[in-house]
């Protein structure tokens, strides 16, 4: 699309676009040029309770659909993304900002989430005991719950709305998803797409906005279930605001990811890998390697490799072939990071490379380069909070005891990651560490959508995970039926 056409994007609700009755507006730059892409509309309540009344109405006819029927049009839909592939993918750079291998990569991500969802017969069967006492059987029976609402992150404009409404629809509930207002534009093809698919109107819809949209969902008795991934304080608030309204909520959150190399690893691999985990998609990943911990004499030679490695990395517009790192996502987001470096400076950590120097951070778009900082330590705001871009801290520790004890010090539970060729560590690492998705070897350890994406501490408010046996969990209720045969 050529950003002289600036989108008017609407609301998906009951199979028809509307437009939002707040008449309110904000514009989606393209962050790589800073030009508007669209202007996405700041739906209000009304435009929410709509909404949820015609997903409320659909829900009364899908939850009765077969279930093989329900899985059948996932099938379709699984095709139909595969044959949108680069659009999809080219979508998400235009707005994101990430590189298109990586946004290819994202979809690749979603498509595996409808692919899971695509085996609900299987997912959503009960279990029986035909002799809990004498001529008595007891059995589990799975039911989808109602209305589900999902509120999403900028970061992962597909893979994220995908861990929640392909499996919710199979499990036979209704949606309304209110994606992040900074990357609007793929919830509406995907939804689009899901139409031709075959789903029925009002099974899967899009309301865009902000804080109205959300308060509406955590409010509207008709929404039984939140699902929500964004930032540690917006999590907090969605969880005890949905809890405390009876509603079933999972509220993915923050994080602050450690990579343990140890004195064994092979440097070259580890720092490739690291490149990738810390500066990929411009560190704004929950998974992102933040934090190196860099164990015994082999610091030196680790940052300076990491240096060396991290001013090769080719910045620009993620739509050009060859580029590594695009920009972040808006320009107070490249001032908050800004005011992370200065603060890494103020409080004595050691700047190693300073992505404010290098050429990118002057042109148009929101660009700045790989920054790594050394000698970091637990009192230093760079340590404690998220910073979500660019931005890498190195530690030095004495041996793994030291180092798992340093992570573990962090609010957050989301990933964590060991480099060695040492299995005794390996088991040490597993054990002791204390965060829900490692990774041995690898620096993004994210699990496939068979899986929960399990982080915990101030990374995960809620008990039941996005992706997996979790998922089906949190989007079904049970009944059990106890019958005595005379
Ligand atoms: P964000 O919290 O700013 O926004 C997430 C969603 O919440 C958006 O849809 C937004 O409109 C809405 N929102 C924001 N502020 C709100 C408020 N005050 N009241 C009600 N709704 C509000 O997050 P973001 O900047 O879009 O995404 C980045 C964050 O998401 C990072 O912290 C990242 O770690 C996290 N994230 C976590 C995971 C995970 O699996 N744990 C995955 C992806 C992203």
């Amino acid at each position: 699309m050529s950003e002289k056409t600036v989108k008017t994007i609407k609301n998906f609700v009951g199979g028809q676009w509307l437009a939002a009755t707040s008449g309110k507006t904000e514009v989606v730059p393209n962050p790589a040029t800073g030009k508007p892409l669209a202007n996405v509309p700041i739906s209000n309540r009304q435009d929410l309770d709509n909404a949820v009344t015609i997903a409320h109405k659909a829900f009364q006819a899908w939850k009765k659909v077969a279930v093989p029927r329900r899985a059948r049009i996932l099938f379709r839909y699984q095709q139909l993304l595969i044959e949108h592939w680069d659009e999809l993918a080219r979508l998400i750079t235009q707005e994101n900002g990430k590189n298109y291998d990586e946004a290819y990569g994202e979809v690749l991500r979603g498509i595996e989430c409808v692919e899971f969802a695509c085996g609900v017969p299987t997912l959503m069967a009960g279990m029986q005991l035909p002799d809990i006492a004498t001529n008595v059987e007891s059995g589990m029976y799975r039911y989808p719950i109602g209305v589900v609402g999902g509120i999403t992150p900028f970061n992962f404009p597909m893979m994220c709305p995908c861990w929640m409404f392909p499996l919710a629809i199979a499990c036979g509930n209704t949606f309304i998803l209110k994606p992040s207002e900074r990357t609007p534009s793929l919830a509406n093809r995907l939804a689009e797409l899901a139409k031709e698919a075959g789903l029925p109107d009002g099974v899967f819809n899009v309301v865009h906005g902000a804080h109205d949209v959300v308060n509406g969902l955590l409010e509207n008795p008709d929404v039984k279930a939140i699902s929500f991934v964004g930032s540690q304080p917006v999590a907090e608030y969605i969880y005890k605001t949905a809890a405390a309204n009876g509603k079933r909520v999972q509220a993915l959150a923050g994080a602050k990811n450690h990579t343990i190399v140890m004195p064994d690893a092979d440097l070259n691999f580890t720092v490739n890998n690291i490149m990738n985990a810390a500066f990929g998609s411009a560190g704004e990943r929950c998974m992102a390697c933040s934090v190196v911990v860099a164990v015994g004499d082999i610091a030196d030679e680790l940052v300076n490799k990491l240096n060396a490695a991290a001013g090769n990395l080719k910045i620009g517009d993620g739509l050009e072939k060859g580029v590594f790192l695009g920009p972040v996502i808006r320009q107070s987001h490249k001032d908050r990071t800004l005011e992370y470096i200065e603060s890494g400076v103020q409080e004595g950590a050691a700047l190693v490379r300073d992505g404010r120097c290098d050429s990118c951070a002057n042109q148009e778009g929101y660009f700045l380069g790989p920054t790594i900082f050394d000698n970091v330590t637990t009192g230093m705001r760079i340590w404690k909070e998220e910073i979500f871009a660019p931005v890498l801290s190195v530690v030095r520790v004495k041996d793994l005891d030291e180092a798992i004890a340093f992570a573990n010090q962090s609010d957050f539970a989301n990933g964590a990651c060991l480099f060695t060729s040492n299995t005794t560590a390996v088991r040490r690492f597993r054990e002791e560490i204390d965060a829900g998705m490692l990774g041995v070897n690898l620096a993004v350890p994210a699990p496939m959508a068979f899986f929960p994406f399990s982080g915990y501490k101030k990374s995960f408010y809620g008990d039941l995970h996005c992706n997996g046996r979790d998922g089906v969990e949190f989007y079904t209720r049970k009944k059990m039926v106890t019958a005595l045969y005379k």
